[in-house]
């Protein structure tokens, strides 16, 4: 079990990045070349359901418990179905923090969660998926659907691009990924992923193994690229 690194050139990498400083948070304008981004608050995305496998919800539960153990705040889409319910439960019974960030034309068919720490209703899905990459140092994806699939691409399109350098970890329960990882093998073989537009992303086997790759890929930060990305939601 533990942290796989790998690229979207398909390349795995066992080994951790290198110890770093933290830095001063994200709002501060001047921050110091080199060093790690303090990791406050993690996004992560996961199914609107539950899925088949009941290991689905276990990883939820646990790696709610472990970031509220750790305190590190968790942003989600502000729902009480599915994983995106059962990690935000779990946060916030761990006594961490919890933002839920919901369209409000979604706050009845994914009923909203209302006792979270921050409620964010916003107008429509730009807004929502704009704040919560604002209000992120790293994104995690769990398994879940086109919803989720479709945020956790938005995040390895604008790492590509080099618009920001927030680490992005898959959580493989049961190994729930591998179709996504083979289709980018598939996509490098069939060059069309460039090595000249590497991302990098980790793939952590268990809970227990997210917020170590979180930490180990910590990056420098570029604010000044994150805050181009902002303005293109
Ligand atoms: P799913 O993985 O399909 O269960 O969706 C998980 C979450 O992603 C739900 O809160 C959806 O509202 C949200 N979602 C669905 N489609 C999109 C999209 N195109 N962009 C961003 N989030 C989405």
């Amino acid at each position: 079990m533990g942290d796989r690194r790998r690229t979207a050139n398909g390349h795995s990498n066992g080994k951790h990045a290198p110890a770093r400083t933290p830095v001063q948070p994200r709002s501060n304008k001047k921050p110091q070349a080199a060093t790690a981004r303090q990791v406050r608050n993690i996004c992560v995305y996961c199914g609107s359901n539950p899925g088949r496998d009941p290991a689905y919800t276990e990883a939820a539960r646990e790696l709610g418990r472990q970031m509220a153990e750790a305190g590190i705040g968790l942003v989600y889409g502000g729902g009480g179905l599915g994983l995106m319910g059962e990690i935000a439960r779990s946060v916030l019974a761990g006594g961490g923090r919890v933002t839920g960030i919901i369209p409000s034309f979604l706050s009845e068919r994914e009923q909203m969660l209302r006792d979270v720490t921050e409620l964010v209703v916003v107008a429509d899905m730009h807004e929502r998926k704009r704040l919560m990459f604002e209000r992120s140092d790293a994104f995690v994806a769990m398994p879940g659907g086109i919803g989720t699939l479709e945020e956790l691409v938005e995040q390895l399109t604008w790492a590509q691009l080099g618009r920001h350098s927030k680490p992005i970890v898959l959580l493989n329960v049961g190994g729930f990924w591998a179709p996504f990882t083979t289709l980018l093998d598939h996509m490098r073989r069939e060059a069309f992923i460039r090595n000249s537009m590497d991302v990098s992303f980790r793939v952590a086997d268990s809970p227990g193994a997210v917020l170590d790759a979180v930490r180990a890929a910590a990056a420098p930060a570029q604010p000044l690229a994150e805050a181009a990305v902002a303005e293109k939601f």
